[in-house]
Parts: structure tokens; sequence; C-alpha cells
């Protein structure tokens, strides 16, 4: 990722960006693994990471917690 080319003064960093701020309400389910690793997991039955390993792709579901 080079997100800072040079010659790119255009002053993106103020907060006035509105999809910035936007958080998108379907959080991408990442499977045990790829959660513990912090990868990119593609949501699949067995996802790519796993595949590539050869191990189980688990996903545990995220039920509201009670406080
Ligand atoms: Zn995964
Ligand atoms: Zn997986």
């Amino acid at each position: 990722m080079s997100d800072n080319q040079a010659g790119s003064h255009q002053g993106n960093a103020g907060g006035n960006d509105p999809e910035a701020v936007r958080i998108p309400r379907r959080t991408p389910m990442a499977c045990q693994f790829c959660r513990g690793r912090k990868l990119k997991c593609d949501g699949r039955t067995t996802c790519a990471n796993c595949e590539r390993r050869n191990i189980p792709c688990i996903y545990v579901p995220v039920s509201d917690q009670p406080k």
C-alpha cells in the first residue's frame, strides 16, 4: 500500500470525508484462523487461508452478548 505518493497535496487528512467516518454495518465474518492472524478472510465455507493450509475453517457465530 503506497498511500503517500509524492506530489499529492490535496489535504486528504481532514475529517471532512463522510464516507471515511461511516462504518459498514456488515462486518466481514472471519474464521477463527484469520481472526487470530488478522488475515483477510474471504468468508467462504473454507476460506482461502485455511484451504491453503489444509486446516479446518471454523466460524464462531457472534451472538449478541448480554452485558
Ligand atoms: Zn478465514
Ligand atoms: Zn478459514
